[in-house]
Protein backbone atom coordinates (compact mmCIF):
# COMPACT_ATOMS: atom_id res chain seq x y z
CA UNK A 1 0.00 0.00 0.00
CA UNK A 2 1.20 3.55 -0.92
CA UNK A 3 0.47 6.42 1.20
CA UNK A 4 1.58 9.76 0.08
CA UNK A 5 2.67 12.53 2.49
CA UNK A 6 1.95 15.83 1.68
CA UNK A 7 4.33 18.42 2.63
CA UNK A 8 3.44 22.07 3.37
CA UNK A 9 5.36 23.59 6.56
CA UNK A 10 7.30 20.71 8.05
CA UNK A 11 9.89 20.26 5.26
CA UNK A 12 11.95 17.23 6.75
CA UNK A 13 11.94 13.80 8.07
CA UNK A 14 13.04 14.09 11.05
CA UNK A 15 10.82 14.91 14.22
CA UNK A 16 7.73 14.66 11.84
CA UNK A 17 4.80 13.42 13.52
CA UNK A 18 2.42 13.07 10.47
CA UNK A 19 5.01 11.40 8.44
CA UNK A 20 5.71 8.58 11.15
CA UNK A 21 1.84 8.28 11.28
CA UNK A 22 2.01 7.28 7.88
CA UNK A 23 5.25 4.67 8.38
CA UNK A 24 3.62 2.91 11.07
CA UNK A 25 0.71 1.99 8.10
CA UNK A 26 2.46 1.29 5.45
CA UNK A 27 6.45 0.69 4.25
CA UNK A 28 5.93 2.60 1.27
CA UNK A 29 5.61 6.39 1.76
CA UNK A 30 6.15 8.84 -0.90
CA UNK A 31 6.64 12.88 -0.08
CA UNK A 32 4.86 15.33 -1.89
CA UNK A 33 5.49 19.20 -2.03
CA UNK A 34 3.28 21.08 -4.16
CA UNK A 35 4.41 24.60 -5.88
CA UNK A 36 0.80 26.17 -5.06
CA UNK A 37 0.22 28.99 -7.69
CA UNK A 38 -2.37 31.09 -5.03
CA UNK A 39 0.61 31.37 -2.72
CA UNK A 40 3.42 32.21 -4.99
CA UNK A 41 1.50 34.53 -7.18
CA UNK A 42 -0.22 35.85 -4.02
CA UNK A 43 1.28 39.87 -3.23
CA UNK A 44 2.99 38.80 0.03
CA UNK A 45 5.65 36.75 -0.94
CA UNK A 46 9.01 37.42 -0.58
CA UNK A 47 12.16 36.57 -3.34
CA UNK A 48 14.10 35.49 -0.65
CA UNK A 49 11.47 33.00 1.32
CA UNK A 50 11.07 31.55 -2.19
CA UNK A 51 15.04 30.43 -2.50
CA UNK A 52 14.90 29.46 1.02
CA UNK A 53 12.11 27.04 0.62
CA UNK A 54 13.73 25.79 -2.90
CA UNK A 55 16.60 25.11 -0.93
CA UNK A 56 14.73 23.18 1.94
CA UNK A 57 13.23 21.08 -0.80
CA UNK A 58 16.34 19.92 -2.51
CA UNK A 59 17.32 18.81 0.97
CA UNK A 60 14.25 17.16 1.33
CA UNK A 61 14.26 15.70 -1.59
CA UNK A 62 18.02 14.39 -0.70
CA UNK A 63 16.21 13.05 2.68
CA UNK A 64 14.03 10.80 1.10
CA UNK A 65 16.30 9.23 -1.43
CA UNK A 66 18.73 7.98 1.42
CA UNK A 67 15.51 6.81 3.42
CA UNK A 68 14.64 4.62 0.23
CA UNK A 69 12.09 7.05 -1.60
CA UNK A 70 11.25 10.14 -3.20
CA UNK A 71 9.84 12.90 -3.18
CA UNK A 72 7.18 14.30 -5.86
CA UNK A 73 6.99 17.99 -6.66
CA UNK A 74 3.55 19.42 -8.25
CA UNK A 75 2.84 22.25 -9.60
CA UNK A 76 -1.06 23.63 -9.44
CA UNK A 77 -3.87 24.07 -7.23
CA UNK A 78 -3.64 21.54 -4.39
CA UNK A 79 -7.13 20.86 -4.47
CA UNK A 80 -6.89 19.62 -7.71
CA UNK A 81 -3.09 17.88 -8.18
CA UNK A 82 -3.12 16.09 -5.10
CA UNK A 83 -6.21 14.11 -5.11
CA UNK A 84 -5.17 13.53 -8.91
CA UNK A 85 -2.11 12.30 -8.25
CA UNK A 86 -2.84 10.20 -5.28
CA UNK A 87 -5.87 8.65 -7.75
CA UNK A 88 -2.94 8.16 -10.25
CA UNK A 89 -1.11 6.27 -8.07
CA UNK A 90 -3.93 4.43 -6.77
CA UNK A 91 -2.48 5.64 -3.24
CA UNK A 92 -4.67 4.47 -0.17
CA UNK A 93 -4.05 7.38 1.43
CA UNK A 94 -2.68 10.73 1.69
CA UNK A 95 -1.58 12.67 5.12
CA UNK A 96 -0.65 15.63 6.28
CA UNK A 97 -0.20 18.19 9.21
CA UNK A 98 -2.93 20.23 10.23
CA UNK A 99 -2.03 23.98 10.15
CA UNK A 100 -3.50 26.94 11.86
CA UNK A 101 -3.91 29.84 9.10
CA UNK A 102 -7.39 30.32 7.29
CA UNK A 103 -6.09 29.72 3.82
CA UNK A 104 -4.81 26.23 4.81
CA UNK A 105 -7.87 25.13 6.42
CA UNK A 106 -10.40 26.29 3.50
CA UNK A 107 -7.93 24.13 1.00
CA UNK A 108 -7.56 21.40 3.12
CA UNK A 109 -11.34 20.82 3.50
CA UNK A 110 -11.82 20.67 -0.38
CA UNK A 111 -9.07 18.60 -0.36
CA UNK A 112 -10.61 16.23 1.80
CA UNK A 113 -13.64 15.85 0.27
CA UNK A 114 -12.11 15.26 -3.16
CA UNK A 115 -9.91 12.22 -1.47
CA UNK A 116 -13.77 11.08 0.01
CA UNK A 117 -15.13 11.30 -3.02
CA UNK A 118 -11.93 8.78 -4.34
CA UNK A 119 -12.40 6.75 -1.58
CA UNK A 120 -9.04 7.40 -0.79
CA UNK A 121 -8.14 7.58 3.20
CA UNK A 122 -6.30 10.88 4.75
CA UNK A 123 -4.83 11.63 7.98
CA UNK A 124 -5.37 15.87 7.84
CA UNK A 125 -5.65 17.08 11.83
CA UNK A 126 -2.41 16.18 13.42
CA UNK A 127 -1.26 18.42 15.07
CA UNK A 128 2.83 19.09 14.44
CA UNK A 129 4.32 22.50 14.24
CA UNK A 130 3.16 23.49 18.14
CA UNK A 131 3.59 21.98 21.41
CA UNK A 132 0.26 22.36 22.81
CA UNK A 133 -2.90 21.82 20.68
CA UNK A 134 -4.94 24.86 21.23
CA UNK A 135 -7.90 23.24 22.96
CA UNK A 136 -5.67 22.05 25.87
CA UNK A 137 -4.95 25.55 26.52
CA UNK A 138 -8.02 27.19 27.85
CA UNK A 139 -8.65 29.74 30.95
CA UNK A 140 -10.31 28.85 34.46
CA UNK A 141 -13.49 29.48 32.77
CA UNK A 142 -12.87 27.87 29.13
CA UNK A 143 -12.44 30.45 27.07
CA UNK A 144 -9.39 30.91 24.70
CA UNK A 145 -6.57 33.03 25.83
CA UNK A 146 -6.01 36.66 24.64
CA UNK A 147 -3.03 37.87 26.68
CA UNK A 148 0.49 36.02 26.39
CA UNK A 149 1.56 35.77 30.45
CA UNK A 150 -1.81 33.71 31.54
CA UNK A 151 -0.68 31.95 28.31
CA UNK A 152 2.31 31.23 29.33
CA UNK A 153 1.66 29.95 32.76
CA UNK A 154 -0.72 27.33 32.07
CA UNK A 155 1.00 26.54 28.55
CA UNK A 156 4.34 25.85 30.38
CA UNK A 157 3.05 24.02 32.60
CA UNK A 158 1.24 21.41 30.34
CA UNK A 159 2.94 18.64 29.26
CA UNK A 160 4.93 18.50 26.41
CA UNK A 161 5.95 15.70 23.68
CA UNK A 162 9.20 14.15 23.12
CA UNK A 163 10.77 14.38 19.54
CA UNK A 164 9.34 11.66 17.18
CA UNK A 165 12.06 9.07 15.11
CA UNK A 166 13.07 10.46 11.88
CA UNK A 167 11.70 8.71 8.91
CA UNK A 168 14.52 5.56 7.72
CA UNK A 169 13.93 2.33 5.52
CA UNK A 170 10.62 3.13 3.52
CA UNK A 171 10.16 2.20 0.06
CA UNK A 172 9.35 4.43 -2.93
CA UNK A 173 7.95 4.44 -6.84
CA UNK A 174 9.18 1.79 -8.59
CA UNK A 175 10.36 3.11 -12.71
CA UNK A 176 6.34 2.49 -13.64
CA UNK A 177 5.15 4.15 -11.09
CA UNK A 178 7.21 7.15 -11.45
CA UNK A 179 6.38 7.39 -15.30
CA UNK A 180 2.71 7.48 -13.98
CA UNK A 181 3.53 10.53 -11.67
CA UNK A 182 5.05 12.32 -14.29
CA UNK A 183 2.52 11.68 -16.59
CA UNK A 184 0.39 13.58 -13.99
CA UNK A 185 2.08 16.51 -13.32
CA UNK A 186 5.37 15.71 -11.34
CA UNK A 187 8.01 17.92 -12.30
CA UNK A 188 11.55 18.16 -11.25
CA UNK A 189 12.65 20.99 -8.58
CA UNK A 190 12.44 24.38 -10.14
CA UNK A 191 14.68 26.92 -9.09
CA UNK A 192 13.34 30.07 -7.31
CA UNK A 193 14.82 32.04 -10.45
CA UNK A 194 12.83 29.68 -12.61
CA UNK A 195 9.80 30.53 -10.88
CA UNK A 196 10.24 34.03 -11.22
CA UNK A 197 11.62 34.80 -7.65
CA UNK A 198 15.24 36.63 -7.86
CA UNK A 199 17.38 36.84 -5.39
CA UNK A 200 20.78 37.18 -4.94
CA UNK A 201 22.55 37.97 -1.54
CA UNK A 202 23.25 35.38 1.19
CA UNK A 203 21.08 33.41 3.37
CA UNK A 204 20.48 34.42 7.23
CA UNK A 205 20.41 30.27 7.70
CA UNK A 206 21.40 27.65 5.35
CA UNK A 207 18.48 25.97 3.61
CA UNK A 208 17.52 22.20 5.00
CA UNK A 209 17.26 19.85 7.83
CA UNK A 210 20.77 19.47 8.36
CA UNK A 211 21.62 23.05 8.57
CA UNK A 212 18.71 23.61 11.34
CA UNK A 213 19.59 20.99 13.51
CA UNK A 214 23.42 22.11 13.19
CA UNK A 215 22.05 25.28 14.24
CA UNK A 216 19.83 24.74 17.46
CA UNK A 217 23.21 22.38 18.31
CA UNK A 218 25.08 25.18 18.27
CA UNK A 219 22.85 27.76 19.79
CA UNK A 220 21.47 25.14 22.58
CA UNK A 221 24.83 25.11 23.49
CA UNK A 222 26.27 28.40 23.82
CA UNK A 223 24.41 31.49 22.60
CA UNK A 224 21.40 30.34 24.51
CA UNK A 225 23.38 31.02 27.87
CA UNK A 226 23.77 34.39 27.38
CA UNK A 227 20.35 35.01 25.70
CA UNK A 228 18.85 36.96 28.77
CA UNK A 229 21.85 39.70 28.12
CA UNK A 230 22.10 39.52 24.26
CA UNK A 231 19.01 39.11 22.30
CA UNK A 232 17.89 43.19 22.95
CA UNK A 233 20.97 44.35 20.98
CA UNK A 234 20.60 44.63 17.19
CA UNK A 235 24.49 45.05 16.97
CA UNK A 236 24.90 41.28 18.94
CA UNK A 237 24.54 38.12 17.02
CA UNK A 238 22.54 36.83 20.15
CA UNK A 239 19.45 35.34 19.11
CA UNK A 240 19.06 31.99 17.41
CA UNK A 241 18.23 32.78 13.73
CA UNK A 242 15.61 29.66 13.57
CA UNK A 243 13.11 31.59 12.81
CA UNK A 244 13.01 30.56 8.76
CA UNK A 245 13.28 27.36 9.84
CA UNK A 246 10.90 27.33 12.17
CA UNK A 247 7.98 28.47 9.53
CA UNK A 248 8.66 25.69 7.07
CA UNK A 249 9.00 23.57 9.68
CA UNK A 250 12.27 22.66 8.63
CA UNK A 251 13.34 21.45 12.49
CA UNK A 252 10.30 19.92 14.46
CA UNK A 253 9.32 21.58 17.47
CA UNK A 254 9.76 18.89 19.70
CA UNK A 255 13.85 18.50 18.74
CA UNK A 256 14.10 22.00 19.49
CA UNK A 257 11.59 22.23 22.70
CA UNK A 258 14.11 19.29 23.85
CA UNK A 259 17.30 21.38 23.29
CA UNK A 260 16.16 23.66 25.65
CA UNK A 261 15.02 21.08 28.86
CA UNK A 262 18.61 19.55 27.51
CA UNK A 263 20.77 23.05 28.17
CA UNK A 264 18.52 23.71 31.46
CA UNK A 265 19.68 19.90 32.94
CA UNK A 266 23.67 21.62 31.64
CA UNK A 267 23.03 24.79 33.02
CA UNK A 268 25.06 25.67 35.98
CA UNK A 269 24.05 29.14 37.27
CA UNK A 270 20.45 30.70 37.98
CA UNK A 271 22.20 33.14 35.25
CA UNK A 272 21.95 30.59 32.37
CA UNK A 273 19.04 28.63 33.97
CA UNK A 274 16.75 32.27 33.21
CA UNK A 275 18.43 32.65 29.64
CA UNK A 276 17.16 29.70 28.47
CA UNK A 277 13.65 30.28 29.98
CA UNK A 278 13.76 33.79 28.33
CA UNK A 279 14.08 31.59 24.90
CA UNK A 280 11.84 29.12 25.84
CA UNK A 281 9.11 32.06 26.41
CA UNK A 282 10.09 33.18 22.73
CA UNK A 283 9.35 30.24 21.87
CA UNK A 284 5.67 30.31 23.56
CA UNK A 285 5.10 33.15 21.98
CA UNK A 286 5.39 31.81 18.53
CA UNK A 287 2.82 29.08 20.20
CA UNK A 288 0.72 31.83 21.40
CA UNK A 289 0.35 33.12 17.91
CA UNK A 290 -0.21 30.10 16.47
CA UNK A 291 -2.95 29.29 18.91
CA UNK A 292 -4.47 32.95 18.07
CA UNK A 293 -4.48 32.26 14.72
CA UNK A 294 -6.40 29.36 15.46
CA UNK A 295 -8.46 30.72 17.58
CA UNK A 296 -9.58 34.00 16.31
CA UNK A 297 -8.79 33.42 12.42
CA UNK A 298 -10.54 36.96 12.33
CA UNK A 299 -7.02 37.94 13.36
CA UNK A 300 -5.22 37.57 9.40
CA UNK A 301 -8.53 40.35 8.38
CA UNK A 302 -7.31 43.32 10.77
CA UNK A 303 -7.72 44.70 14.34
CA UNK A 304 -8.79 42.81 17.11
CA UNK A 305 -9.57 45.10 19.86
CA UNK A 306 -12.64 47.10 18.69
CA UNK A 307 -10.80 50.48 19.33
CA UNK A 308 -9.12 49.67 15.63
CA UNK A 309 -11.56 48.58 13.65
CA UNK A 310 -12.22 51.33 11.12
CA UNK A 311 -9.50 53.41 12.83
CA UNK A 312 -8.84 56.67 10.91
CA UNK A 313 -5.35 55.58 9.30
CA UNK A 314 -3.28 57.74 7.09
CA UNK A 315 -3.10 57.50 3.53
CA UNK A 316 1.05 58.75 2.66
CA UNK A 317 2.28 56.94 -0.17
CA UNK A 318 5.81 59.06 0.18
CA UNK A 319 5.96 58.14 4.05
CA UNK A 320 5.11 54.69 3.31
CA UNK A 321 7.98 54.97 0.58
CA UNK A 322 10.50 56.43 2.33
CA UNK A 323 9.92 53.90 5.56
CA UNK A 324 10.15 50.78 3.32
CA UNK A 325 13.55 52.20 1.47
CA UNK A 326 15.10 53.57 5.12
CA UNK A 327 14.85 57.16 4.53
CA UNK A 328 12.89 58.26 7.16
CA UNK A 329 15.44 60.40 8.43
CA UNK A 330 15.54 58.23 11.70
CA UNK A 331 18.49 56.41 11.60
CA UNK A 332 17.70 53.43 13.71
CA UNK A 333 14.37 53.17 11.79
CA UNK A 334 16.65 53.68 8.45
CA UNK A 335 18.95 50.92 9.60
CA UNK A 336 16.29 48.36 10.34
CA UNK A 337 14.96 48.89 7.38
CA UNK A 338 17.87 48.53 5.34
CA UNK A 339 18.87 45.22 7.28
CA UNK A 340 15.83 43.83 6.49
CA UNK A 341 15.90 45.34 2.80
CA UNK A 342 19.59 43.32 1.91
CA UNK A 343 19.24 40.10 4.58
CA UNK A 344 15.88 39.47 4.60
CA UNK A 345 16.18 39.19 8.25
CA UNK A 346 15.61 41.90 10.72
CA UNK A 347 16.25 41.63 14.46
CA UNK A 348 13.46 41.63 16.31
CA UNK A 349 14.32 44.29 18.69
CA UNK A 350 13.85 46.72 15.63
CA UNK A 351 10.73 44.94 14.31
CA UNK A 352 9.45 46.66 17.03
CA UNK A 353 11.02 49.92 16.58
CA UNK A 354 9.56 49.97 12.83
CA UNK A 355 6.05 48.65 13.32
CA UNK A 356 5.71 51.32 16.20
CA UNK A 357 7.23 54.09 13.85
CA UNK A 358 4.63 53.02 11.22
CA UNK A 359 1.86 53.02 13.03
CA UNK A 360 2.36 55.49 15.98
CA UNK A 361 5.02 58.02 13.91
CA UNK A 362 3.65 57.46 10.68
CA UNK A 363 0.10 56.73 11.05
CA UNK A 364 -0.34 54.07 8.51
CA UNK A 365 -2.36 51.10 8.46
CA UNK A 366 -0.64 48.62 9.92
CA UNK A 367 -2.14 45.79 7.41
CA UNK A 368 0.46 47.60 4.51
CA UNK A 369 3.51 47.45 7.44
CA UNK A 370 2.76 43.73 8.20
CA UNK A 371 2.56 43.22 4.14
CA UNK A 372 5.92 44.53 3.44
CA UNK A 373 7.12 42.70 5.82
CA UNK A 374 5.57 39.42 4.29
CA UNK A 375 7.16 40.50 0.97
CA UNK A 376 10.62 41.05 2.39
CA UNK A 377 11.35 38.24 5.35
CA UNK A 378 12.87 34.89 4.68
CA UNK A 379 10.80 34.13 8.14
CA UNK A 380 7.62 35.73 6.98
CA UNK A 381 5.06 34.13 8.68
CA UNK A 382 1.19 34.69 9.02
CA UNK A 383 0.94 34.08 12.93
CA UNK A 384 4.10 35.78 14.39
CA UNK A 385 3.83 38.54 11.60
CA UNK A 386 0.04 39.41 12.40
CA UNK A 387 0.80 38.92 16.08
CA UNK A 388 3.82 41.23 16.06
CA UNK A 389 1.87 43.89 13.94
CA UNK A 390 -0.82 43.72 15.97
CA UNK A 391 0.99 44.41 19.39
CA UNK A 392 2.71 47.18 17.73
CA UNK A 393 0.19 49.00 16.65
CA UNK A 394 -2.10 48.39 19.98
CA UNK A 395 -4.76 46.73 18.12
CA UNK A 396 -4.38 43.36 19.02
CA UNK A 397 -3.61 40.94 21.63
CA UNK A 398 -1.61 43.41 24.27
CA UNK A 399 -2.97 44.55 27.31
CA UNK A 400 -1.38 47.91 27.38
CA UNK A 401 -3.80 50.36 25.96
CA UNK A 402 -1.15 52.01 23.63
CA UNK A 403 2.38 51.19 23.59
CA UNK A 404 4.73 54.33 21.64
CA UNK A 405 8.58 53.71 21.24
CA UNK A 406 10.52 56.82 21.30
CA UNK A 407 12.90 56.04 18.03
CA UNK A 408 15.81 57.86 19.90
CA UNK A 409 15.14 55.84 23.22
CA UNK A 410 15.25 52.41 21.91
CA UNK A 411 18.76 53.31 20.23
CA UNK A 412 20.21 54.79 23.32
CA UNK A 413 19.15 51.94 25.11
CA UNK A 414 19.94 49.02 22.73
CA UNK A 415 22.79 50.74 20.23
CA UNK A 416 24.02 52.65 22.74
CA UNK A 417 27.96 52.85 20.52
CA UNK A 418 25.67 53.61 17.33
CA UNK A 419 27.66 50.12 15.97
CA UNK A 420 24.18 48.57 14.58
CA UNK A 421 22.80 52.37 12.98
CA UNK A 422 26.75 52.75 11.57
CA UNK A 423 26.72 49.07 9.79
CA UNK A 424 23.62 49.48 8.11
CA UNK A 425 23.57 53.65 7.80
CA UNK A 426 27.28 54.29 6.54
CA UNK A 427 26.35 57.75 5.57
CA UNK A 428 26.56 58.50 9.06
CA UNK A 429 29.18 56.89 10.43
CA UNK A 430 30.95 59.61 11.23
CA UNK A 431 28.55 61.42 12.94
CA UNK A 432 28.93 61.83 16.92
CA UNK A 433 27.13 58.78 18.78
CA UNK A 434 25.32 61.17 20.45
CA UNK A 435 23.72 63.09 17.78
CA UNK A 436 23.44 59.32 16.02
CA UNK A 437 21.12 58.17 18.65
CA UNK A 438 19.23 61.16 18.88
CA UNK A 439 18.90 62.01 15.47
CA UNK A 440 20.07 65.37 16.59
CA UNK A 441 21.61 66.29 12.88
CA UNK A 442 21.21 69.38 11.36
CA UNK A 443 19.86 69.84 8.00
CA UNK A 444 22.64 71.31 6.94
CA UNK A 445 24.71 68.45 7.90
CA UNK A 446 22.63 65.86 6.95
CA UNK A 447 22.27 67.70 3.22
CA UNK A 448 26.32 67.30 3.25
CA UNK A 449 26.15 63.59 4.12
CA UNK A 450 23.38 62.51 2.07
CA UNK A 451 21.16 61.66 4.35
CA UNK A 452 17.21 62.38 4.53
CA UNK A 453 15.62 65.13 6.58
CA UNK A 454 13.28 63.64 9.22
CA UNK A 455 10.07 62.94 7.17
CA UNK A 456 8.13 63.74 10.77
CA UNK A 457 8.31 64.99 13.82
CA UNK A 458 7.54 62.44 16.65
CA UNK A 459 6.62 64.62 19.49
CA UNK A 460 4.09 66.03 17.00
CA UNK A 461 2.86 62.62 15.83
CA UNK A 462 2.36 60.85 18.63
CA UNK A 463 0.16 63.48 19.93
CA UNK A 464 -1.74 63.32 16.96
CA UNK A 465 -1.80 59.37 17.29
CA UNK A 466 -3.30 59.85 21.26
CA UNK A 467 -6.29 61.94 19.47
CA UNK A 468 -6.73 60.23 17.30
CA UNK A 469 -7.24 57.18 19.71
CA UNK A 470 -9.22 59.13 22.15
CA UNK A 471 -11.88 60.00 19.56
CA UNK A 472 -11.86 56.81 18.39
CA UNK A 473 -12.16 55.55 22.22
CA UNK A 474 -14.71 58.04 22.29
CA UNK A 475 -16.91 56.75 19.81
CA UNK A 476 -16.86 53.01 20.36
P1 LIG B 1 14.98 34.05 18.68
O1 LIG B 1 15.05 35.24 19.54
O2 LIG B 1 16.11 33.11 18.72
O3 LIG B 1 13.63 33.28 19.08
C1 LIG B 1 13.44 31.89 18.86
C2 LIG B 1 12.20 31.64 18.06
O4 LIG B 1 11.04 32.00 18.80
C3 LIG B 1 12.11 32.42 16.77
O5 LIG B 1 12.83 31.80 15.76
C4 LIG B 1 10.62 32.45 16.52
O6 LIG B 1 10.17 31.25 15.93
C5 LIG B 1 10.05 32.51 17.92
N1 LIG B 1 9.78 33.91 18.30
C6 LIG B 1 10.61 34.77 18.91
N2 LIG B 1 9.99 35.94 19.17
C7 LIG B 1 8.75 35.82 18.69
C8 LIG B 1 7.63 36.67 18.65
N3 LIG B 1 7.66 37.90 19.18
N4 LIG B 1 6.53 36.23 18.05
C9 LIG B 1 6.45 34.99 17.54
N5 LIG B 1 7.48 34.13 17.55
C10 LIG B 1 8.61 34.53 18.12
N6 LIG B 1 8.66 36.05 13.59
C11 LIG B 1 8.54 35.18 12.57
O7 LIG B 1 8.95 34.03 12.69
N7 LIG B 1 7.96 35.56 11.39
C12 LIG B 1 7.49 36.82 11.20
O8 LIG B 1 6.97 37.12 10.11
C13 LIG B 1 7.62 37.77 12.25
N8 LIG B 1 7.20 39.05 12.09
C14 LIG B 1 7.31 39.93 13.14
C15 LIG B 1 6.80 41.23 13.00
C16 LIG B 1 6.87 42.14 14.05
C17 LIG B 1 6.31 43.53 13.88
C18 LIG B 1 7.47 41.75 15.26
C19 LIG B 1 7.58 42.71 16.40
C20 LIG B 1 7.97 40.46 15.41
C21 LIG B 1 7.89 39.53 14.37
N9 LIG B 1 8.38 38.21 14.50
C22 LIG B 1 8.23 37.33 13.46
C23 LIG B 1 8.93 37.72 15.78
C24 LIG B 1 10.45 37.85 15.95
O9 LIG B 1 10.87 39.13 15.62
C25 LIG B 1 11.24 36.82 15.14
O10 LIG B 1 10.71 35.53 15.34
C26 LIG B 1 12.71 36.80 15.54
O11 LIG B 1 13.28 38.07 15.39
C27 LIG B 1 13.45 35.79 14.69
O12 LIG B 1 14.80 35.73 15.04
P2 LIG B 1 15.42 34.49 15.82
O13 LIG B 1 15.01 33.22 15.14
O14 LIG B 1 16.85 34.74 15.96
O15 LIG B 1 14.64 34.57 17.20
Amino acid sequence: DLILFWHRRDLRTSDNTGLIAAKEQTRKVVGIFCLDPNILESDDIAPVRVTYMIGCLQALQKSYVEAGSQLLILHGNPTQVIPQMAAALTAKGVFWNWDVEPYSQKRDTVIVDALKEKGIEFLDRNWDQILNVPDEIRTGTGSQYTVYSPFWKNWSTKPKAKPVPKLEDISGLTAAEMQIAQANGAIALPSAKDLGFIWDGDLVIEPGEVAALERLEEFAATGINSYQEDRNFPAVDGTSRLSAALKFGVIGIRTVWQATLEAMENSRSDETTAAIRTWQQEIAWREFYQHAMYNFPELAEGAFRETFKNFPWESNDEYYQAWCEGRTGYPIVDAAMRQMNELGWMHNRCRMIVASFFTKDLLLDPRLGEKYFMQKLIDGDLSANNGGWQWSASSGMDPKPVRIFNPASQAQKFDAEGEYIRQWVPELRSVDTGDLLTGNITPLERDALGYPQPIVDHKIQQRIFKDKYQQRKGVI
